[in-house]
């Protein structure tokens, strides 16, 4: 269908006019108490939101395909669409579609975009919802990210040598941002462009968008004052130019949102050297947000740590978790604040209380911002700031320093409350309708309107019984409706007894409508004086939320002031109820640590207990430990509990162990398990190495590393060999402290030859041909990785276990475990052992006796037996 065409309804005119300029998003487009989609619009929107899919004619004889929503329940719809990483936007009337002549004018108010989107109820309330953009050229990069719903800006610029570390910057950043929604310039980098087409991230280009748009922002107005401040400043110290990732936000913010950005009130410039590094690998492996098995929050550091009240706590700690300080100063303030807190315990436990009460009134900034706030948030946001009052109270009474300091920080926002509090009931509205909401005696015109439209009302409501009295029909009503206004009812067999002075209105079936004089008079002064009341209703919540807009900084900052409080409110908690100790910090490389556990594995742990190890490190002897044992011995727990603990210590909460002195690192490197990245287009070594590769050309001396079976992912051979060498290069020149988990037994042999590599093995008792693990570090090696004793515990079947046992002995008797080919190739079983058939038939039998008939469904039970006819066949 095309706009020219002359059979177009001036409705669909007008549509395609609109949907010409939006033809990314999917178009809203409101018609009385719908949003209707057409055309491709509609054939998507209605199979993504499985909606029916209706055809609408066209004035020519052809029609075409169209579906709607409820304007009401539009947010559900629209919320299902952005998930799904569709854009929308939305095409509102323009005027009131009563009083249009012709046509009603129609524009788009808003974009919605998954980087943009800032409706609380589909909001994840413990994530920010960010949306980066990035601008990259040549081998410079600007990075800038704000989360709409909350206010905040962060922007960075950064040079790099060559264009490979800059692209790990960048993914490094998009994994720790993680944005909902990323902006960036088109690329000609081959490996930057298969992250960008498939990583999981929704990418825009801004060519695509901003084409030929200049993206200077000086003539913006709906960007405020502080902003331009924080542009000049970092324009004059060449940290942004006129073409930097920070216009390009604010640019696309204003183009979706179409309204004033108040509420971004500053621009924080961050430096990764202000905080500790953890790449998308560190955070993954060491499972600080997510669990490796759950993929989501459970099993996770986060989820250890999360004793948080509020929704801007929860956010907060996470930010904690993937950015822990570097700074002594600022890490043993959070120290010593535990400590505070920890000592008195009826203190922590009044403020985890009074915290409960508080609302997310971070994401209320927004709406205070684009005035959309209603009477309910306001109250809320009242009570939250009379709950922050009570907490800055308790504060202040304590005896302790550090914890007065915190309530000198707090700002309750006295006026703000009691603006709120004499101005809107208790219990207002969340939708503002024909009710009053304003408070009894605050405005005498407004009392006085509202009373006399009470009054005409009470007059009507009187009428009906003074009239029955005076014309003797019983069944005489008075009534109203939308079209009539209020008339008085007569059943048709009392039209006899009607006064004269009634006005005929309405003749239906069995009865007659009337007014009179003197009831329309009456109805017109209390619907004008309603009208009336209602329109200095809103001219008061609109002053009101006038005034809380220019409150607006100090509402933010007292969010940011309560999502840290609760922070540190959660991790007092979690360290007494955990019994995790207060670390002692050092600059000297020195990692000591008493009885370590492993945070997350120790909370699975019900009955059996967590065995805890000791750590001793330092720059000299102890920099790098070679660690050998059994599998599923605890060398990937120990490694990583040694990180976690590091990065507990740094993000300023207490540790899982007796005690500990931990050194303030710069980075921690993981490169654990074999893993393949298809969506950066790599195969397993391939990655393996090139996360070697990263570690090596960027640990410095203050990082720590943890190297699990780095070199497996090839043979043998090589694999050693490569193992053997990078262990020399951290040694000798990068000298990082690092834990090294392998297999290749020969790598003890390094201890001998350099000073500062030490062999640690994980202890266990070999019992007859099998082994128990007893999970205690301890210095020394092993020669024996018990792989086949492990594969028993795993089931492993007896065929394979023998044959493998067999095999190496054999292997073993070869000079210098050189794997010789008649082993594998000539030699027939010694053992006396089953036939492979033999083990198979017996595993099958296994499988099916197992089977409770009593417990399955008709269904599993047809599964399973289509499985069992498989496993016979291939047992004949
Ligand atoms: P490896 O890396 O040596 O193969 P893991 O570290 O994966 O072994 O540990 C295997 C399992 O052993 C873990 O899942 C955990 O249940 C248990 N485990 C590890 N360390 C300990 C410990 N210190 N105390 C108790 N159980 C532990």
């Amino acid at each position: 269908m095309n706009k020219k065409d002359n059979n177009l309804t001036p409705m669909m005119e007008q549509y395609l006019k609109i949907k010409e300029n939006h033809k990314e998003e999917i178009l809203f487009f409101r018609l009385g108490d719908f949003y209707e989609m057409f055309l491709d619009d509609a054939v998507i929107a209605s199979r993504e939101l499985d909606i029916a899919l209706t055809k609408r004619a066209g004035n020519s004889a052809n029609s075409y395909p169209m579906c709607g929503v409820p304007y009401h329940v539009a947010d559900s719809y629209i919320s299902k669409l952005i998930n799904k990483g569709y854009k929308v936007a939305i095409c509102d009337q323009m005027e009131d579609p009563a009083l249009a002549k012709g046509l009603v004018k129609r524009g788009v108010t808003k974009i919605l975009t998954p980087g943009t989107f800032t409706d609380t109820n589909y909001l994840k309330r413990d994530e920010n919802n960010y949306l980066l953009s990035a601008i990259i050229n040549r081998n410079n990069i600007y990075i800038s990210y704000a989360d709409y719903s909350t206010g905040e800006v962060y922007t960075t610029f950064k040079t790099f040598f060559n264009f490979d570390d800059l692209t790990n910057f960048f993914t490094d950043e998009c994994y720790r941002i993680n944005p909902s929604e990323i902006l960036i310039n088109k690329q000609d980098d081959k490996k930057l462009n298969v992250f960008l087409t498939s990583s999981q991230f929704y990418i825009n280009y801004i060519e695509d968008i901003f084409d030929g748009v200049d993206l200077s922002v000086e003539e913006e107005s709906f960007i405020n004052e502080n902003i331009f401040k924080d542009l000049s400043t970092l324009k004059n110290e060449g940290k942004i130019d006129d073409y930097s990732s920070i216009n390009v936000l604010l640019k696309y913010l204003i183009k979706t949102q179409k309204m004033s950005l108040n509420h971004l009130n500053s621009i924080i410039y961050y430096e990764d050297k202000n905080f500790l590094i953890l790449d998308e690998h560190c955070k993954k492996n060491l499972e600080l947000i997510k669990g490796i098995n759950t993929d989501n929050r459970s099993e996770s550091l986060l989820e250890i740590l999360d004793s948080t009240k509020t929704a801007m706590g929860s956010r907060e700690l996470k930010k904690w978790i993937e950015e822990p300080l570097v700074n002594k100063k600022q890490i043993e303030e959070r120290f010593d604040i535990l400590e505070s807190f920890i000592s008195d315990l009826m203190l922590l436990d009044s403020t985890g209380t009074l915290l409960k009460q508080i609302y997310d009134i971070e994401r209320l900034s927004v709406k205070i911002s684009n005035k959309s706030i209603n009477p309910k948030e306001m109250v809320s946001l009242s009570n939250s700031l009379e709950y922050i009052e009570d907490i800055k109270e308790l504060f202040s009474r304590s005896e302790n320093k550090m914890i007065n300091k915190l309530s000198y920080n707090l700002n309750s926002l006295e006026q703000i409350r009691s603006e709120i509090n004499t101005i809107i009931v208790d219990d207002p509205p969340v939708i503002i309708d024909d009710n009053r909401f304003i408070k009894h005696g605050y405005s005498e015109e407004l009392d006085e309107l509202f009373e006399a439209s009470e009054k005409g009302k009470q007059w009507i409501l009187d009428l009906e019984e003074r009239e029955k009295n005076r014309t003797g029909i019983k069944k005489l009503r008075v009534k109203y409706n939308k079209i009539l206004g209020y008339f008085i009812e007569v059943t048709k067999a009392n039209i006899e007894q009607v006064p004269s002075d009634y006005i005929r209105k309405q003749t239906l079936v069995g009865s007659e409508r009337y007014f009179s004089i003197e009831l329309k008079e009456m109805e017109s002064r209390l619907l004008g004086s309603k009208d009336e009341a209602l329109k200095l209703q809103m001219k008061i919540f609109n002053s009101l939320k006038a005034f809380l807009l220019s409150n607006l900084f100090s509402i933010q900052k007292t969010a940011k002031e309560i999502a840290k409080i609760d922070v540190l409110v959660s991790l007092s908690i979690v360290a007494k109820n955990n019994n995790y100790v207060r670390p002692t910090l050092n600059t000297e490389g020195v990692i000591s640590i008493k009885d370590g556990r492993h945070p997350i594995v120790e909370s699975k742990f019900t009955e059996e207990l967590f065995v805890p190890n000791d750590t001793c490190m330092d720059m000299d002897k102890n920099l790098i430990h070679v660690i050998t044992g059994p599998n599923m011995a605890g060398k990937s727990t120990y490694m990583r509990q040694v990180a976690i603990i590091i990065i507990m210590a740094q993000m300023g909460s207490f540790v899982p162990c007796k005690s500990a002195n931990i050194s303030i690192v710069d980075r921690i490197f993981t490169r654990i398990g074999a893993s393949d990245n298809l969506a950066r287009g790599d195969s397993t070594f391939m990655v393996e190495m090139k996360e070697v590769s990263n570690i090596i050309k960027n640990a410095t001396k203050d990082s720590f590393l943890i190297l699990d079976e780095v070199g497996r992912g090839t043979s043998t051979y090589d694999g050693l060999s490569i193992a053997w060498s990078i262990i020399e290069y951290i040694a000798t020149a990068v000298k990082a402290k690092t834990l090294f988990a392998t297999h290749y037994h020969e790598l003890v042999n390094l201890s001998e030859k350099y000073d500062n590599v030490t062999n640690l093995t994980i202890a266990v008792e070999k019992k007859e041909d099998s082994i128990v693990f007893l999970r205690k570090i301890i210095e020394g090696f092993s020669n024996n990785s018990y792989g086949i004793e492990v594969a028993k515990l795993a089931g492993v079947n007896e065929y394979i276990v023998n044959r493998a046992n067999e095999l190496l002995t054999d292997m073993q008797n070869e000079e210098e475990m050189k794997i010789n080919k008649n082993v594998l190739n000539n030699k027939t079983y010694k053992v006396e052992q089953k036939s492979i058939f033999d083990v198979k038939k017996d595993d099958f039998i296994k499988d099916v006796n197992a089977i409770n008939v009593n417990e399955i469904s008709p269904i599993q039970a047809l599964n399973l037996l289509d499985q069992i006819i498989k496993k016979s066949k291939d047992l004949i």
